[in-house]
């Protein structure tokens, strides 16, 4: 069996959803099952939908509207009116208007799960629905009902034991029935309540299943013909790897690629199942392969971008080094406070850490170091990270900008810079 994984920019409007269907439609010759992301940037609308409901600004009501009206449009370019879908999306949404209708009193990370998993079971309402409408026998899955997590909103770990039981005891043989078509991104607790797996996180639910079921493939559909050296909204010239073993390509998110979601390799290596990316736009294209003996050919250098950094450093309050009780302080507020660091440097009086700025953890996490530490930070900055010999490119990509921060390992250089 094959599992897909289609990302927002697949089904970013009614095109796209007729596009998926016809890439669909050459593999109906196999057992599919289809992990579909939210539409377009619809994630980052809920965010601040999220946001707007926690403050109770003035614009949350249509913030939410725009939303809404954004998948009505889609949904008229694809189906008659009075078609039952319209009315699935529609007790869909009425998720969120009981998740607003009060004043907040959860917490920021649950609230965000509640509200943001709307997005992924809307759009999966719609692709099934289409693809019904298509001939093509699909059924629509709750996942949460499969990928079990802990309580760690916004970051469910998965508990793979009760995940792996729960989908080898039904997927196969529903697979035996049709596609399946399920959301990426989401969890259930043992509460029953939605977790998230963390941003761009459907390509870890689509390694999920395939782990579970032995699948013989997971292709995640994007739009970019492959993996790229470098980010092709910020570089011209990319090249595209034919293939990458599951070591680089892991290397390669964990410094912030964002082509792949940093979890997804694992489960793969681990079932020796291949990762293939590939253009939504041209199915038969051979896209990159990732997989054990993946032959890497670096011909130019990775770059890896990532912005919205913050750097901080934290010392003694009277002068002392910082020594490794000290270390283990801080890191157990970086762990607690689920802030991963991207970069760390140590000198004898101050300890620096660079990582993604997340207001509210950033927030807990400044309170914490500072009742033993003094703590200085800048925020607002840029780590560009270059894989194999990227001397000269580091000297390009930093010219006329001061470098806070530089460390140079025998493949890697990684750089903050403001
Ligand atoms: N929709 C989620 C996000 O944008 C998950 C994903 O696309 O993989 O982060
Ligand atoms: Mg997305």
């Amino acid at each position: 069996m094959l599992v897909f994984k289609f990302g927002g920019a697949s089904v970013k409007d009614a095109a796209g959803v007729t596009n998926l269907a016809n890439v669909v439609k050459q593999y109906t010759d196999q057992q599919l099952l289809i992990v579909v992301s939210a539409m377009g940037k619809t994630t980052n609308a809920l965010e601040k939908l999220t946001k707007a409901y926690m403050d109770q600004a003035d614009d949350m009501h249509d913030i939410f509207n725009e939303i809404k009206e954004y998948h009505y449009n889609i949904l008229a370019g694809l189906f008659e009116p009075g078609h039952p879908v319209f009315d699935e999306v529609a007790n869909t949404f009425v998720e969120i208007d009981w998740a607003i209708e009060d004043e907040p009193h959860d917490s920021y990370d649950f609230v965000y799960d509640q509200i943001v998993s709307i997005g992924e079971l809307v759009s999966t309402r719609i692709v099934n629905a289409y693809l019904n409408k298509e001939g093509l026998k699909s059924k629509w899955l709750d996942v949460r009902g499969y990928v079990h997590t802990d309580n760690t909103y916004r970051e469910g770990i998965v508990e793979w034991d009760k995940t792996k039981t729960s989908i080898i005891n039904d997927i196969p043989a529903l697979l035996e029935k049709g596609i399946i078509v399920t959301q990426g991104f989401l969890g259930g607790t043992s509460e029953n309540f939605t977790t998230t797996l963390g941003r761009e996180g459907s390509d870890y639910t689509a390694s999920i299943f395939a782990a579970c079921l032995g699948a013989e493939s997971v292709t995640a559909w994007k739009d970019v013909p492959g993996i790229l050296n470098a980010d092709p909204r910020y570089f011209a010239d990319t090249v595209k790897f034919d293939e990458l073993s599951y070591t680089e390509a892991i290397e390669m998110t964990y410094y912030g690629a964002s082509v792949i979601h940093p979890k997804t390799i694992k489960p793969l290596q681990n079932a020796k199942i291949p990762l293939l990316v590939k253009p939504f736009t041209d199915p038969s294209a051979a896209g990159t392969v990732i997989k054990e003996d993946g032959h890497n050919q670096f011909t130019k250098p990775v770059i890896i971008l990532k912005q919205n950094q913050v750097l901080l450093s934290v010392s003694g309050k009277d002068y002392s080094f910082i020594t490794e009780d000290h270390l283990s302080d801080v890191f157990r507020l970086f762990a607690q406070n689920n802030v991963k660091v991207n970069v760390m440097q140590t000198s004898a009086l101050s300890f620096s850490v660079c990582f993604d700025l997340n207001e509210q953890r950033f927030e807990k996490l400044l309170n914490g170091l500072k009742q033993d530490f003094k703590v200085k930070y800048n925020e607002g900055l840029m780590l560009i990270t270059v894989r194999h010999d990227g001397v000269n490119t580091i000297k390009e990509l930093t010219e006329g900008k001061t470098i806070l921060l530089e460390q140079i390992s025998r493949n890697t250089i990684q750089v903050v810079v403001k």
